[in-house]
């Protein structure tokens, strides 16, 4: 059975599970299993732990594969591999200093303290940048290292930038960027491989049809032509005529952004009744 490391509780869980649930694999006891758990109609098996205790259990081939923040791939640098990326748990890794610190650029950190969770993404990119400051590890609590004297700065997570403001600090440098990944081990999964293709292939058609709109509308005939060179769809739009002479049924597939882009054309075209729906899987 393939084995599947998955957060036990953290800003992975929600998603990953939601990921296996479009794929359409049903857990038992779903988010409520504490340890590990099975699939009933996929031969998958789950392990609930750590983020950080990832990387290690797929090395060491107590999991197959597993989903982790490509932070966490890097900093505990073992040897397994990126298979997907999963666009999903997308951040940055920055450098953070006190708000009223003038900074000029990323020669300001030379010879600086920088407290961090991430020691090992610190020390490469500082390298890579030929800087030379002082890494102070901490497990937790970053953002107030600068605060009680313990470091001139921080490098960590961030989204929004809220947490550092909130500590009197600003974010000054992206270092680094982050989404979650499925990591599996490089030596060969045997008769799992199988079953890893299969749920590469279901993530994929998710994946796929995530940001993108099942659309419908109503045209005037004499539309139909400019209307489809703007909905190419898979192939080409499905064109029906309606009941009432004149008129056509439009079906095609298009991405959000362009939905919104186009949207007012296709009115000025003579669109009608344009309704969209969320499309589950799409399999080019
Ligand atoms: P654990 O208890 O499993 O060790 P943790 O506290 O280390 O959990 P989380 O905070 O749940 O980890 O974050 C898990 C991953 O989610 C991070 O390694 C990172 O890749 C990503 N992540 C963290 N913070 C954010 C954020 N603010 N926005 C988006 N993604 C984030
Ligand atoms: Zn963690």
């Amino acid at each position: 059975m393939l084995t599947l490391a998955v957060q036990k509780s953290g800003r992975l869980t929600k998603k990953t599970l939601k990921l296996l649930d479009e794929c359409d694999i049903n857990l038992q006891n779903g988010e409520k299993a504490k340890l590990k758990t099975r699939a009933d109609n996929f031969d998958l098996e789950i392990l609930f732990m750590r983020d950080d205790d990832i990387p290690e259990v797929v090395y060491d081939e107590i999991a197959d594969i597993g989903v982790v923040g490509e932070n966490v791939f890097l900093e505990k640098n073992r040897d397994v591999k990126i298979i997907k990326k999963l666009g999903f748990a997308r951040c940055r890794l920055s450098i953070g200093i006190p708000k009223d610190q003038e900074y000029n650029g990323i020669q300001d950190l030379d010879g600086k303290k920088i407290a961090t969770s991430y020691p090992e993404i610190l020390k490469s990119e500082l390298t890579r940048r030929n800087i030379n400051a002082e890494i102070h590890e901490v497990s937790g609590s970053v953002e107030i290292a600068p605060g009680i004297e313990l470091a001139d700065a921080v490098f960590d997570i961030v989204s929004t930038g809220s947490t550092l403001r909130s500590n009197g600090l600003k974010e000054v440098e992206t270092l680094s960027r982050s989404e979650a990944v499925l990591i599996g081990r490089k030596t060969p999964l045997g008769k799992d491989q199988k079953t890893l293709d299969e749920l590469l292939f279901r993530i994929n058609a998710v994946m796929k049809a995530s940001n993108r709109k099942y659309i419908l509308l109503n045209a005037p005939n004499e539309s139909i032509e400019e209307i489809c060179n703007i909905l190419p769809g898979m192939k080409s739009p499905t064109v029906m005529p309606l009941a009432e002479k004149g008129w056509s049924s439009i079906h095609s597939v298009i991405s959000e952004d362009d939905f919104w882009k186009n949207i007012k054309k296709l009115k000025e075209l003579g669109a009608e009744g344009v309704l969209t729906f969320p499309i589950e899987k799409m399999i080019l």
